[in-house]
Parts: C-alpha cells; sequence; structure tokens
C-alpha cells in the first residue's frame, strides 16, 4: 500500500490532472490510496471571496466565486466524459451552491469568525477530490471517494487544528484499508477534518501533506508519496537561488529540522508520523515522473558534504524582555513560557543573559496577543524585518570544519542572534532580511562547492 498525495500547481489544469492520472494508474499494483488538496491557487481565493462576503461586498465575492465555479467546471468537463448528465456535475452544482449560501450568511453577519473560515475552505478540497476522482473513474479505475471528515478527527482549533490519533488512526483503518484490500483506490481530501462535534476543521495551510502522513501511518504505508512541482527538497530555495540543487536522500531528522526552519516544500507535521512508523516519505516532480526525486529515511547516506541544506524565514522579529523589579526572577522564564505556551508560539532561537531574554520569533497576530502579555513582566523591545538562516546537516554533529567556513563567509553581515545546540545537526543565526539572498548565495557557494553526486543532483 502507498499513499500519494497531489495538490495545488500539480493539479491545476487539465494536463496536470491528466498527468496526475497517469502518475497513479502507473502505480495500481502498489496498491495507492490518493489524497488531494485544492487545485492550483483555489485556498488563496476561498479565503479572499469569505473576507469579501464578510465585509458585505457581496458583488466582489459573488464575481469570484463565479470565476472559481467556472475553472472547475471547466476542469470537470474536460475530464468527464458526458458531464452535462453526470452526478459530479450535479454533486458539483450543490457544493457551490452550499458555498454561495454560506457567503450569505457571512455577508449578513459581516463577520469571519475561524470556524466559518475553516468550513468555506474546506470546499477547495472537497470539489477537487470530485473531479480527481471522476477524472480517475473514466480512466477504468475502481475510485471511491471518501470525505475525510469521518476519520480525520481534530481539536477545536480552527484554522490550525490538530488531528487527534486516538481518532484518527482507528478511523482509517475502518474506513480506508477495506477499500484498498478490496481493490480499489480511495481518493480522499487532505487539509481537512471534523472536530468531534462535527464541525468542519482544517490543519492549517499546506496541511495536505500532513493528511497523507497520517494515512500513511495509520496504513502502515510502504511509502508516503508526496507529488509536487519541484524536484524534491534542495539545497536551497530556489525561488532565491537558482544554482540550488536536489538532495537525493536526508534523514527524518535533517528534515524536520528543515521543515520547522522555514523550507516550504513540506508542511512540518508530515515528518513525525512517518518516523514514528519508521516510513519513509518521497517527495517527486508530477512533472517529472520518473526523476529520482529526495527520499526520506531513518538514516540517510553521508558523504563529505559539511551540511545538506540552507533554510530561512522570514518576517522574523526580535522580542527582548528586560524583567522589571517586582516580577520574581524565579518564575520569570516560567511565565514567559506560559504565555508563549498558550498562544501556541515556538521561538526559532532564545538566548538568556543577566539583563533579560532576547528570542527570534516569526510575526504573527499570536505574536501580538502575547506580546500584551509579556508587557506585563518587564520592559519588551521588538526589533522586526529580521530572518533566520539556518544550516542543516547530521555532518555537522562530527566535523570540525564546519563553523570556520561558516564564520569565514559571514564577514561583513549583521549578525543578530546565532544559536546552536538544541539539535546537534542545525544552527541558526538572525539577519537583516535584506540580506537574504546575498547570504545565501555566499553560503551556498561556499559550502556546496564539489557536491557528491551519490547524494546531490
Ligand atoms: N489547500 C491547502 C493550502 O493551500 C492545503 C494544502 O495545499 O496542503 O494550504
Ligand atoms: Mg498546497
Amino acid at each position: 500500500m502507498i499513499v500519494m498525495k497531489f495538490g495545488g500547481t500539480s493539479i491545476e489544469d487539465i494536463p496536470s490532472v491528466e498527468r496526475v492520472v497517469e502518475i497513479i494508474n502507473s502505480r495500481l499494483e502498489q496498491r495507492p490510496v490518493v489524497i488531494n488538496s485544492a487545485m492550483g491557487k483555489t485556498t488563496r481565493k476561498l479565503l479572499e471571496i469569505a473576507r469579501l462576503s464578510a465585509e458585505g461586498m457581496d458583488e466582489k465575492a459573488l464575481s469570484r466565486l463565479d470565476e472559481i465555479r467556472g475553472y472547475h467546471f471547466d476542469m470537470a468537463r474536460g475530464l468527464t466524459p458526458d458531464f452535462e448528465d453526470s452526478d459530479v456535475r450535479t454533486t458539483l452544482e450543490g457544493y457551490f451552491e452550499e458555498l454561495q449560501r454560506l457567503m450569505g450568511g457571512l455577508s449578513v453577519l459581516r463577520e469571519l469568525t475561524p470556524r466559518s473560515q475553516d468550513r468555506i475552505l474546506s470546499y477547495g478540497e472537497l470539489v477537487a477530490t470530485t473531479i480527481i476522482a471522476s477524472a480517475l473513474q473514466s480512466r477504468g479505475i475502481n475510485t471511491r471517494w471518501l470525505d475525510a471528515r469521518d476519520f480525520i478527527i481534530t481539536d477545536e482549533r480552527f484554522t490550525r487544528a490538530r488531528p487527534l490519533d486516538e481518532f484518527t488512526f482507528p478511523g482509517i483503518q475502518e474506513k480506508v484499508r477495506p477499500l484498498v484490500e478490496s481493490g480499489h483506490v480511495p481518493v480522499i481530501q487532505g487539509f481537512i477534518g471534523s472536530a468531534r462535534s462535527g464541525a468542519t476543521t482544517t490543519l492549517g495551510f499546506e496541511g495536505s501533506d500532513l493528511t497523507a502522513a497520517l494515512a500513511g501511518a495509520a496504513l502502515d504505508a510502504s511509502v508516503i508519496q508526496i507529488w509536487k512541482d519541484v524536484n524534491g527538497i534542495m539545497t536551497a530555495d530556489p525561488r532565491i537561488f537558482s544554482g540550488a540543487l536536489t538532495i537525493k536522500n536526508i534523514s527524518f531528522e535533517e528534515a524536520s529540522e528543515l521543515t520547522f526552519f522555514g523550507a516550504k516544500v513540506l508542511h512540518p507535521g508530515t515528518i513525525e508520523p512517518a518516523r514514528r512508523k519508521n516510513i519513509s516519505v518521497g517527495i517527486y516532480n508530477s512533472r517529472r515522473p520518473d526523476a529520482g526525486g529526495t527520499t526520506i529515511t531513518a538514516r540517510a547516506k553521508r558523504g563529505t558534504e559539511l551540511i545538506k541544506s540552507i533554510a530561512y524565514n522570514m518576517s522574523v522579529c526580535i522580542v527582548s524582555i528586560t524583567p522589571d523589579s517586582h516580577v520574581n526572577p524565579d518564575g520569570f522564564l516560567r511565565s514567559i513560557f506560559d504565555i508563549l505556551d498558550r498562544e501556541r508560539i515556538t521561538p526559532c532561537i532564545v538566548t538568556t543573559a543577566g539583563t533579560g531574554i532576547a528570542m527570534a520569533l516569526g510575526a504573527s497576530e499570536d505574536l501580538e496577543r502575547a506580546i500584551d502579555e509579556l508587557k506585563c513582566l518587564g520592559t519588551v523591545n521588538i526589533t522586526g524585518e529580521k530572518a533566520t538562516i539556518s544550516l542543516v546537516g547530521e555532518n555537522i554533529r562530527t566535523t570540525r570544519d564546519f563553523a570556520p567556513v561558516l564564520f569565514r563567509n559571514l564577514e561583513d553581515v549583521n549578525i543578530y542572534m546565532i544559536a546552536q545546540g538544541a539539535s546537534p545537526i542545525s544552527l541558526t543565526f538572525v539577519v537583516d532580511e535584506s540580506d537574504i539572498p546575498s547570504v545565501i548565495a555566499r553560503l551556498h557557494e561556499a559550502f556546496f562547492k564539489d557536491p557528491d553526486p551519490d547524494i546531490f543532483d
């Protein structure tokens, strides 16, 4: 059994869906379970129409909804024979009517709650899976559409809900496994789930990867395949550094550090379920299905490379706090972490000194709330427009050559914070946002001068 996840740009138009159908069709003996996220930029567009409706801009919202409807109907029409008389058409019409009614509700209430936002975004995945299931069926594949909300059970934290393993794992085993065993290809929405109350939830942006990992872990799949439109995990973000290389093999630990420190290629939650069950995760390019991609495994090949990859996070701020004299020094750190915990904020770097504490954190609304609370503990200083750069690789653990290469190449760069040690395989530092492209290019040149062809492509 394998899990195959396709989303976004890998299913953005008729030719890309046809390509995906062929990829699935050629792997039927491996008994695939298919997970889809929304097509193209649908999630973002749905979010926009939800906001417009809540602002009372009904006409604009309706014309955007028409665009989304037209886009999906064109795809469905191109991928389903006899579309006009098909059940697919009736199902899609039903979804778009529901959406329109929900938008009407928002414009009356003039309010977009996280709960209604999740409900609206879920239609991106619902319509995508309806169309893909129909395309697979038309290709003669014995397909079964499933509603993820019947078994991906989450907490009630709308817009970034956490799946509850104790319900989700047995649910997947009960609802999905028998279908695969009887020769069907299940098609399931990524990203969406249901709270125990029945309300629709979402797992946070890019959450479909997490759905794929959960399905793989629950079903003891032989591999969890994430199909994208890039070649895999790369030595740097190819959008800001064109010389980036594909990494053929990387460990769970390396991948997990990279996603934590900003690599966008995978949702950060994807690795944990896979690691727990020791199931390898493959990242492939749906436009080049025969290229090798990246395989993430418990132990990865190691060569002479000093690092495997460079990740970065934009929109970071440095928050430093000097305690007020009335604050009990013994409880100071605990009080800070209690506040961050409540807002579910994880700093990328924390350092302490005699005078207080400094943290590098991603800017967000949650952070603004947290800062209001932190101000009760002392003087808070915030410096924005910073970014983190993280160097990741198993060899950092053992080499002595790493630090000299790094520091030699950081001459003339303003470094605001630096940290190593929480993980023995990564080092992170903070620079000005505007320095990101040049510093990454410089470090890439230094660290990947002579890439090992067994590891990099
Ligand atoms: N469609 C959702 C998003 O755009 C989930 C996903 O793509 O994984 O984030
Ligand atoms: Mg996506």
